[in-house]
């Protein structure tokens, strides 16, 4: 596989990966939004529920109030009555109480009255609690009917008005004709844990419409004592989702205090919940302003996590690689098919030059056979033409050649061609020259741009005889000796190729005829045939055609 086709897959790779990978995380911030919402709801569903359960309680206290506007003498007895109704249907409230407004001159015959109604309490002149320092003012609200007596029996005789930041709460419903609300505060006894809240609802005599008839025609106050833990679990009770960690805040003019938490106590949120982190302000009520921060517990988020985020980032993930692997093990076949496809046409191409060669080949002798004589004779007949150079051509035949059969036999001639056709081979220079079987006994050689053709043949025809194969039955030897023919020609668009194998035919001829074993050349001259030289047993001769 080549470098471009593994970078394309490569790439193709980290980008399906990514793809994946973005596509899983794209479908977990879905669903973190979609747990996200799902908690927004179940929060306000709580805060809702909180709501109604404090406004449930505070119609309480307006149902009191409506039993003290209807009569002027409200016994303890008709108070205990009308409480216990309600106290039997909400457990959260810690006590329902009447403070009636005493003046400084009627706290004796107030004190005295109370010890009449309580017989087993101790009523002192100053009351339990807090009616000492009452002594310094004029009036003051002495709690003095309380339901249930169980476990609020300290809370008799309390004074409301004994602290001054209880006073402005107090004045403050007594003046906008309205229910208010303390701040959170410490409960007594049993439930220390938690914290509550005081409802005060102001008691008028008759129906006072401004602020000075209000302050005249106050009766007292009818209040309620709430357990906020246990408004909080009732109200969360009524709503269906669990495992959310929830705190209560009271955020009434930035005094920020905490009155109720479910938050275990070494809980460190981590980061998704801390994303989760969600706040909700209730409606304001009785002049306060109350705020739930609620953060998801882990099992709340875990049991809403689907597994499709990581489904499709891992399935999508092997999806990828599946596909690459099927990608690359395409590449790789097609690139195998390729390989063999190439080593096929290779192996072809061989098969055919060998071929080529066999057919340009003399079977017998190995060197270059007529075919291949013929098709060379053109290519460099034509050569010759177009540089304007000179060709020549032997035609070589050995001598007595039959007689030579006959005395040693058909294969003993054809090794005495063989070794003739390698003398020849060896003789030329096979760079520029061709050796070539002609046929039977006859070799020819072409020699291209060759001015002097006479001498390589003096040397063939020289270094066959001295190849020494012994011919006893020659009429010319004792050795197989050859006769040449040689005809060298200047082509022109003119000349006719045969001319030159005639001619090289003619020369050999006059060879054999003027006694074998010499080189005859061809000249084109009217002149008689005749011996040019004779040097030891080599002959020359040359010829001439009309
Ligand atoms: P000359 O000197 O006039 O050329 O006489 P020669 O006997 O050589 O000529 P001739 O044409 O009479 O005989 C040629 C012989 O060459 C006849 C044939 O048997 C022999 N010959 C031709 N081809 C082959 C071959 O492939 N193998 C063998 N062993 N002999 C061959
Ligand atoms: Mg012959
Ligand atoms: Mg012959």
């Amino acid at each position: 596989m080549n470098f471009f086709s593994k970078y394309i897959l490569l790439t193709a790779i980290l980008i399906g990966l990514s793809l994946s990978g973005y596509m899983g995380k794209s479908f977990y911030e879905e669903e973190t939004k979609a747990i996200e919402q799902d908690f927004h709801k179940d929060v306000d569903d709580k805060a809702a529920a909180l709501e109604r359960e404090l406004l449930l309680n505070i119609e309480v206290l307006f149902a009191i109030k409506g039993l003290f506007d209807s009569s002027d003498e409200v016994s303890s007895a008709e108070f205990n009555r009308i409480a216990q109704s309600f106290l039997a249907r909400h457990q959260d409230i810690q006590a329902l109480e009447w403070a009636p407004k005493v003046l400084e001159n009627q706290r004796l015959a107030y004190v005295d009255s109370r010890r009449a109604e309580f017989p087993d309490f101790e009523i002192t002149e100053v009351g339990p609690q807090g009616m000492i320092r009452a002594l310094d003012r004029d009036s003051y609200f002495p709690v003095s009917y309380v339901a249930p007596i169980a476990g609020n029996e300290v809370v008799l005789g309390f004074d409301l008005s004994s602290s001054d930041k209880r006073v402005e709460t107090l004045e403050k419903a007594r003046d906008l004709d309205q229910s208010v609300a303390s701040p959170g505060i410490s409960l007594l006894q049993y439930h220390s844990n938690q914290k509550g809240i005081r409802i005060f609802v102001p008691i008028y005599t008759g129906e006072p419409t401004t602020v000075f008839k209000r302050r005249d025609q106050l009766r007292g106050y009818v209040l309620g004592v709430y357990r906020i833990g246990d408004m909080f679990d009732s109200a969360i009770k009524r709503t269906l989702a669990h495992g959310i960690y929830f705190s209560l805040e009271d955020r009434t003019s930035n005094s920020d205090s905490s009155l109720y938490s479910n938050f275990p106590a070494a809980l460190s949120l981590n980061s998704s919940q801390q994303t989760f982190a969600y706040e909700k302000s209730l409606t304001r009520f009785s002049g306060r302003q109350w705020t739930i921060v609620a953060v998801p517990s882990t099992g709340y988020v875990v049991e809403r996590r689907g597994k499709l985020p990581y489904m499709i980032a891992i399935f999508g993930g092997l999806f990828v690689l599946l596909g690459a692997s099927y990608i690359y093990a395409i590449l790789r076949r097609s690139e195998l098919i390729e390989s063999e496809v190439e080593q096929r046409t290779h192996d072809l191409n061989e098969a055919k030059r060998k071929l080529e060669e066999l057919s340009q080949t003399d079977g017998l002798t190995k060197i270059p056979n007529r075919r291949c004589f013929d098709e060379t004779l053109q290519a460099l007949w034509q050569k010759a033409i177009r540089e304007e150079s000179k060709i020549g051509l032997m035609m070589i035949d050995i001598d007595h050649f039959k007689l030579y059969n006959d005395t040693y036999g058909h294969l003993a001639g054809d090794q005495c061609l063989r070794e003739v056709a390698q003398a020849l081979s060896q003789t030329l220079n096979l760079n520029t020259d061709l050796v070539a079987r002609y046929g039977g006994e006859e070799f020819v050689v072409l020699l291209p741009d060759t001015r002097d053709c006479l001498s390589p043949a003096k040397r063939c025809q020289y270094n066959i005889e001295r190849l020494g194969l012994p011919h006893n039955s020659s009429l010319t030897s004792e050795f197989i000796t050859v006769s040449i023919g040689v005809a060298s020609i200047s082509p022109t668009q003119d000349s006719d190729l045969v001319d030159l194998t005639t001619q090289a035919d003619l020369a050999l001829y006059e060879a054999k005829n003027s006694g074998r074993n010499r080189v005859c050349f061809f000249k084109p001259k009217p002149v008689d045939i005749s011996t040019i030289s004779h040097k030891e047993n080599h002959k020359t001769c040359a010829v001439s055609h009309q």
